[in-house]
Order: C-alpha cells, then sequence, then structure tokens
C-alpha cells in the first residue's frame, strides 16, 4: 500500500527528507509557513544584489553534499583558504592553516605559532576525527584545544576567531568531536557559494521534490485534524525547548578595490564587536551588480551601526570605509542550535518522525543527515 507522508517544514532537513522519500516512490505532501523554502538557508534579491539570511557557505566536503546536490549545477566558488587576522592595529596574513600547516611559520603571522602549534596542527589534520559525534563527550572545543597542547596565543589569533565564526559561539563551548569533524571538513575543501546564491540549495531539493508538492505560506501545527488522513507526519519544523547561538549579518556595498579579497577577515581583538567579513563579490561576482563589491559583516553580540562602522574604520581605515555604504542587516535570533542531540535521538518510531539540524549537528550535513534518517524511518517500515 503506498504510504502517505506529509512533511511540515522546508528548511534542509524536511527538503532532504521529502527527496529521499521521493526517490524511494513516496511523493510526499510538504506544509512551508514561509512564502519561500529553505527555512535558515535563503538568499534576499535586494537592489541587484543577493544577499543571503546571514553569512554562511556550504563545505562541498559534507558526506552528503553529492548525495543530495548537483555540484555542477551550483557552480560552486570557492574562498580562498586562510585568513587574514586583525590584532593590535594591523592584518597578517595566515596562508593555510588547515591545508598546508608547514607554511605556519613562514607566514607574517609567524610570531603567534610556535613550532610545537605547526606540529600540533599537522598531527590533528592527519588524526582520524571521530567517525561521528560522540553525545556523551563532554569536553568543549576550547578545553580540547588547551588539551591538545596548542599555544594560548595561537589558539586567541587563530582558533577562537576563525571557529567562532563557524559555531557563532566565542566562547568555543561547542563539542570537540564536533570541532574535530568540522576541521576535517575544512581541511578537505574550500568554503564555497553557490554562483547564485545559498538558497540554490534548498532550491534544487525542491524542485526535486517537485513544486507542486510543495505548499508555501502554510502554517500547520500538529494536532491539525487535515493531518489524520497521512500515515506519517514528518515534523521539520521549530523543536521545543532548543536554545540558539544568535548572529547579525551587515551588508555594505561599495566601488572600492582595494580589500577585495577571497580570503576572509578575522578579528582577533575580543573586545571589539566584528567577528569575521567576508568580500562575497570577490569570491563570486554575481552577489552584487558590475563594478560594485558586498562585504558581509558578522557580529556576535549587541552592537549598533555605529560602533561597526568605527571598528570597520579601524580595521580597513576610514577613508576606504567612507565608502562602503550599509544596505540591510540580518539579525538572526535563531542561527545555530547549542546543544544538538548529535544522532542520540531517535526520529521517532510511532506516526509522528521528527527531523532538523537540532537532532544531529548545526550544520547542512546535519540537517541533510537527519531528514535522511527521518526519511529511511518510514521507508523501512511495511
Ligand atoms: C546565519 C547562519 C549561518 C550558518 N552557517 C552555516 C555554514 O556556514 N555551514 C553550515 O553547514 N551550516 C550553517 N548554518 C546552519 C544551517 O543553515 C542549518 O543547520 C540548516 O539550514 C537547518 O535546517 P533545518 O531544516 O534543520 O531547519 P530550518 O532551516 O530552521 O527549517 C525549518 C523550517 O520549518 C518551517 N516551519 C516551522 N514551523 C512550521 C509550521 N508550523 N508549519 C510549516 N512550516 C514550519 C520554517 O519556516 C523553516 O522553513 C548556518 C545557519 C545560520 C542561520
Amino acid at each position: 500500500m503506498e504510504k502517505k507522508v506529509v512533511i511540515i517544514g522546508a528548511g534542509l532537513s524536511g527538503l532532504a527528507c521529502g527527496v529521499e522519500l521521493k526517490r524511494h516512490g513516496v511523493i510526499p505532501t510538504v506544509f512551508e509557513s514561509n512564502s519561500y523554502v529553505g527555512g535558515r538557508v535563503g538568499t534576499e534579491d535586494y537592489q541587484g544584489y543577493k544577499l543571503d539570511y546571514g553569512f554562511q557557505a556550504f563545505l562541498p566536503s559534507y558526506e552528503l553534499g553529492p548525495y543530495f546536490f548537483d555540484y555542477k549545477n551550483l557552480n560552486l566558488k570557492a574562498f580562498s583558504p586562510g585568513a587574514r587576522i586583525y590584532k593590535s592595529g594591523k592584518f597578517n596574513h595566515l596562508s593555510d592553516p588547515l591545508r598546508d600547516p608547514r607554511n605556519l611559520l613562514n607566514t607574517l603571522f609567524s610570531t603567534s605559532a610556535t613550532i610545537k602549534d605547526k606540529a600540533l596542527t599537522t598531527k590533528l589534520i592527519f588524526s582520524k576525527a571521530p567517525a561521528y559525534i560522540n553525545i556523551n563527550q563532554s569536553k568543549t572545543t576550547l578545553e580540547f584545544l588547551k588539551e591538545y597542547g596548542f599555544s594560548q596565543r595561537y589558539i586567541d589569533n587563530f582558533f577562537k576567531p576563525f571557529f567562532s565564526g563557524v559555531f557563532l559561539n566565542k566562547e568555543l563551548s561547542v563539542s570537540s568531536h564536533f570541532f574535530r569533524y568540522i576541521f576535517k571538513k575544512f581541511s578537505k575543501a574550500y568554503a564555497s557559494l553557490p554562483e547564485k546564491g545559498m538558497n540554490q540549495l534548498p532550491l534544487q531539493l525542491a524542485n526535486e521534490i517537485g513544486q507542486e508538492n510543495i505548499t508555501l505560506n502554510k502554517s500547520v501545527s500538529l494536532d491539525e485534524v487535515e493531518l489524520t488522513e497521512f500515515d506519517y507526519i514528518v515534523w521539520a519544523g521549530k523543536p521545543e525547548n532548543v536554545e540558539y547561538h544568535s548572529v547579525t549579518t551587515h551588508y555594505f556595498k561599495t566601488t572600492s578595490n582595494k580589500w577585495a579579497s577571497k580570503t576572509l577577515y578575522l578579528n582577533a581583538e575580543s573586545n571589539k564587536p566584528i567577528n569575521h567579513i567576508a568580500c562575497l563579490t570577490a569570491v563570486n561576482p554575481s552577489y552584487a551588480p558590475k563594478d560594485w563589491h558586498l562585504y558581509s559583516v558578522n557580529v556576535l553580540q549587541e552592537a549598533n551601526l555605529e560602533a561597526i562602522s568605527t571598528h570597520l574604520a579601524e580595521m580597513f581605515g576610514s577613508e576606504e570605509v567612507n565608502q562602503w555604504h550599509h544596505l540591510k542587516s540580518f539579525k538572526i535570533k535563531e542561527a545555530l542550535p547549542k546543544n544538538p542531540y548529535y544522532g542520540k535521538f531517535n526520529p521517532g518510531k510511532d506516526k509522528v518522525i521528527y527531523c532538523g539540524d537540532y537532532l544531529e549537528s548545526a550544520s547542512i550535513q546535519g540537517a541533510l543527515s537527519s531528514g535522511l534518517k527521518a526519511a529511511r524511518s518510514i521507508l523501512s517500515r511495511v
């Protein structure tokens, strides 16, 4: 007998669930409360600019990337490895610590990395990362880095600014197993943007499910009567009792070329508001009209635009920043779940099945993986 499945929520997890079901002959009905698919992965077309809903990037090394996405069609544009790290009034260039730690000591940043840091980075790159994250493991990333033997200087000047941008958490209190997993993924591929914006990821999945099977602008609750006609209900909407890390992304446009670089800018001064900055058009020119650059300026704490502009002027010079014009800001209060279950939570054995990144890990891979598990749980039942 054909299974009737409804999916509530068309974020990446719900869409991944839908794709897997469809690939096995079950056509799902999808309800999404927003006017677009993708949930936390979205892109707004604004005055000719592509503004992703917060700075995010796709790692082509995620295991489920090639399973769900058509990479050729995404036409991924990669950031350069390494970073320019701002400290004590200047930028230091860190070439590629995650792939080529041999260069750590040759870079301008050499004063911040010791010979031991270089050896430990190499060891970490070649060490076996945990197969998947172990929830029982309570050590934080910061504790792990200290115990592993990295110098405080290197932790403060590289790991903290870089990974606080990935985890949206300045304290690096995220599970060290997740850190090691993500570290491996970063060392295997460059962070990338689809040519037409991050929303191409959910759009590909939605197209595979068939837009005709997805109803937008429709908020559904679990106890709605109309759901009774379905054999299975996949809840891919907002979870209860989950806390999130927040981020605000401010977009600026400029015609100045001076700082247009494919390398991320990181701030290592903990008393200043900005965490990381990316010139998106240096990576992907289609994010702005011709001759314009688009900068994404990311802040993990409360700060007004004036404080942001002052900090930008300190980093890039006021002459430069006077040529930057604020376009729009996105304040994302619920960006990444603080304490995901890392796969320890069963998607559900009854009629209602759950999926979402909070069940796996706070990442695109986590969302895809939970959707896949939910679908397979349904498909395995007779
Ligand atoms: C700013 C930011 C930066 C990030 N950076 C990265 C990154 O660089 N790399 C990375 O791998 N990951 C990153 N992530 C994480 C990644 O985007 C998420 O893990 C993933 O998108 C979560 O997908 P989801 O399906 O679990 O949840 P969501 O995307 O939240 O989807 C839930 C969907 O359910 C809908 N919904 C809720 N309630 C209802 C209802 N009652 N009825 C109908 N629909 C409902 C919502 O509208 C939403 O569309 C980032 C996230 C953010 C916000």
